[in-house]
């Protein structure tokens, strides 16, 4: 068996700590926009709750192709809006662009990202592997301070196609000149990250934060991924 060389590493949930920053900025978003007053009768945590339920249901269509970045983008807080009964594209295309500009400038990652990357760093080339915009991974990564652990930032705006696309891995190979055999991806979505490596011929890591049953390799916190490649 080939040893690992290439590490490819999702961000949004796996490294970076896209809840609490993304909860952050919705509470920020709902003081500076005044939803209080526009809604009296829906409180933050209501805002915050309809923006994930559409943001998650929105993502969903855009992994598939079946909507544009743009639509997702502008789509995402009108619906929420709508849930509060504020119909206002002026106010929506507003939280939008505010969204986008204060999220990724937040910074906080999940338990243990720095010190395993610390571990991992001089025995394997690292790399970012993600669905998110590439843009916006990039202010992610150099705000949080995780920038310099990585050689390829690959994003599927690059790769012109979105894990678990095969197309994906293709790029990433040609990238990196990683060979499927010494590949290992590392991410929180058993469906996308795990198994689109798999069959590609990839080893993988599932970030498993929601005890998800399965048999494939699996670390319930990030420290647990030194001892895991040894093994
Ligand atoms: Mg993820």
């Amino acid at each position: 068996m080939t040893k690992v060389k290439h590490i490819f590493f999702d961000l949004d949930h796996t490294l970076w700590d896209f809840h609490s920053n993304s909860v952050e900025t919705l509470g920020e978003l709902y003081s500076i926009f005044h939803l209080d007053e526009r809604a009296p009768k829906f409180d933050a945590n209501h805002f915050i709750d309809r923006y994930v339920f559409h943001n998650e249901r929105m993502w969903e269509m855009y992994r598939n192709d079946k909507i544009s970045k743009s639509r997702l983008r502008k789509s995402r807080f009108e619906y929420a809006l709508r849930d509060m009964r504020i119909e206002d594209k002026k106010l929506s295309k507003d939280l939008g662009d505010a969204y986008l500009d204060i999220c990724p400038r937040k910074s906080k990652l999940n338990e243990g990202a720095i010190e395993v990357l610390e571990i991992l760093k001089d025995k394997y080339i690292l790399h970012i592997l993600s669905n998110g915009f590439h843009e916006t991974q990039l202010i992610k990564l150099e705000q949080s301070g995780l920038s310099h652990y990585f050689k390829q930032v690959i994003t599927s705006e690059r790769a012109a196609a979105k894990k678990p696309h095969s197309r994906v891995y293709d790029f990433a190979q040609v990238q990196t000149g990683a060979q499927p055999k010494e590949s290992m991806m590392i991410g929180d979505n058993l469906e996308i990250d795990v198994l689109g490596a798999i069959n590609y011929g990839w080893d993988a890591i599932h970030y498993n934060i929601h005890d998800e049953k399965h048999d494939h390799k699996s670390v319930k916190s990030l420290l647990e991924i030194p001892a895991l490649l040894l093994k």
